[in-house]
C-alpha cells in the first residue's frame, strides 16, 4: 500500500532523513519509533505530500506522491504533530470546512455523524474548538483525518499531551481503525507502538535501525532467561558461585534484602533453564533458595540499547566505554540481533532504477 524507497531529506548540511526505505502492506499498523529529532515527522510529512523530498521515491497505492499529489492526498488521512485547527469554529463548522476542502462526496450529515460517533465527539459537536480540552481537540484532529474515508491513516504523535485515560482511548481508537485501514503512527514512547502496532520501525538520526514485527520482539522478550532469586547465605560467596557457573551469563546482587536472604538477579545463557540445577547446587551448600521468580525482559531497555548502539557507531570512545561495561545482558543481545537482522534486510533493498 505504501512504498518508500531511498528517501532523503536534507536541510542544508543537516540530513533529517537519510536513505530510508520501507513498505507497509494494506491493513498493517506500523509504528515509527524514535527519539526526538530522529526524522519521524519529516518522513510522515513527505509521505502525506506536505513536504518535498531531496531524493527517493514514495508511492501510495501505486501512485507516486510527486506525480499525483491530489490522488495520493485523497487516499491519506493525516494528523500532523500540530493539528491545523481553527479555534474560533465549532466542531461542526470545522468538520464541514474540511469536508468541503477535501471535495468529499459522501453524504455529509451521515458521514460526519458516523465519524463523530467513532471518535466520540457527538457531545461537543456544537461547541467552539477553543473551549475544548486538549483531548477533545486531538479527537477533532483525528476526525478531520477520517473525513472522506481514506484507506491510509498517518498519525504523528497522536497521544502527546493527553492524560492517561485519553491516551488509552486514542490507542483503542487507532486499533479499531487498524481493522480496515493501513495505519502509520509515530511516537517516542515504546509502550505505544507495543500496545497498538503490528510492526515497529525504529528510526534514529534519519536512518532505520530496526524493523521488526511486534510479536517477534514480544516473543523474544517473553522467552526469558532472567530470574530473581532470594538466597540465604553469605552474600559475596553466593554471588561468586553464581558468576562462576558456566550456565550463568550474568549475576548481580540487589541492595534490598528479604529477612536473612539477599536478592539476586541472574541471567542464564540463552535457552538454558538453570532453575533446577541452581536449586541442587545451593541446597548442597546449605544455602537455601527461599524465592525464585522469572523476570520478563525489559522492552524499554531493548529500545534504549538499539538507539545507544547506533549512536555509538563511529564513535570509538563511546564504543570502548560500552565494551568495558558488562555487556552480556539479554536486552543488549536482543538489540544487537534486531540491528543485525535489520541491517541484513536493508542491504537487500534494491537501488532505485532510473536514477543517477
Ligand atoms: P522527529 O519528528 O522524529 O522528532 P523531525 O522529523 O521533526 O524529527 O526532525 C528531524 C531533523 O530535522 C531534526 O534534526 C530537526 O531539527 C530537523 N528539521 C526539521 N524540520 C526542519 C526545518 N524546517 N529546517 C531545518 N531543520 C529541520
Ligand atoms: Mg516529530
Amino acid at each position: 500500500m505504501i512504498k518508500i524507497e531511498h528517501l532523503v531529506k536534507s536541510y542544508g548540511a543537516n540530513t533529517a532523513v537519510d536513505d530510508i526505505s520501507f513498505e507497509v502492506a494494506r491493513g498493517e499498523i506500523v509504528g515509527l519509533l524514535g527519539p526526538n529529532g530522529a526524522g519521524k515527522s519529516t518522513t510522515m510529512n513527505i509521505l502525506a505530500g506536505y513536504l518535498s523530498s531531496t531524493a527517493g521515491r514514495v508511492t501510495v497505492d501505486g501512485l507516486n506522491v510527486l506525480d499525483e499529489p491530489l490522488e495520493v492526498k485523497r487516499r491519506i488521512g493525516y494528523l500532523p504533530e500540530q493539528p491545523p485547527l481553527y479555534l474560533d469554529m465549532t466542531v461542526e463548522e470545522y468538520l464541514i470546512f474540511v469536508y468541503n476542502l477535501k471535495g468529499c462526496t459522501l453524504n455529509r450529515t451521515k458521514h460526519l455523524a458516523e465519524i463523530c460517533e467513532v471518535v466520540k465527539l457527538t457531545d461537543v459537536y456544537h461547541r467552539l474548538i477553543k473551549n475544548l480540552s486538549k483531548g477533545f481537540r486531538q479527537r477533532v484532529g483525528i476526525a478531520q483525518a477520517l473525513i472522506g474515508n481514506p484507506p491510509v491513516i498517518i498519525f504523528d504523535e497522536p497521544t502527546v499531551g493527553l492524560d492517561p485515560k485519553q491516551i488509552i482511548e486514542v490507542r483503542n481508537l487507532i486499533r479499531t481503525l487498524g481493522r480496515d485501514h493501513t495505519v502509520i503512527l509515530s511516537t517516542h514512547i515504546l509502550q505505544e507502538v507495543q500496545a497498538v502496532c503490528d510492526r515497529i520501525i525504529i528510526i534514529n538520526k534519519g536512518k532505520i535501525v530496526a524493523d521488526e514485527l511486534t510479536e517477534n520482539i514480544n516473543r523474544v522478550a517473553a522467552n526469558t532467561c532472567r530470574y530473581q532469586l532470594k538466597i540465604c547465605g553469605p552474600q559475596r560467596e553466593v554471588l561468586a558461585m553464581l558468576r562462576d557457573r558456566a550456565d550463568v551469563a550474568y549475576a548481580e546482587v540487589l541492595a534490598a534484602r528479604d529477612g536473612d536472604a539477599y536478592i539476586y538477579h541472574v541471567e542464564s545463557q540463552r535457552g538454558v533453564d538453570i532453575r533446577k540445577s541452581l536449586f541442587f547446587a545451593f541446597s548442597a551448600k546449605g544455602w537455601p533458595i527461599v524465592g525464585m521468580e522469572t523476570l520478563g525482559l525489559n522492552l524499554e531497555d531493548i529500545f534504549i540499547s538499539v538507539v545507544d548502539k547506533t549512536n555509538a557507531e563511529g564513535d570509538p570512545k563511546k564504543t570502548a566505554k560500552s565494551r568495558r561495561q558488562r555487556t552480556n545482558t539479554a536486552e543488549k543481545d536482543i538489540a544487537q540481533s534486531i540491528l543485525d537482522a535489520t541491517a541484513a534486510k536493508q542491504e537487500q533493498i534494491a537501488p532505485m532504477e532510473g536514477d543517477e
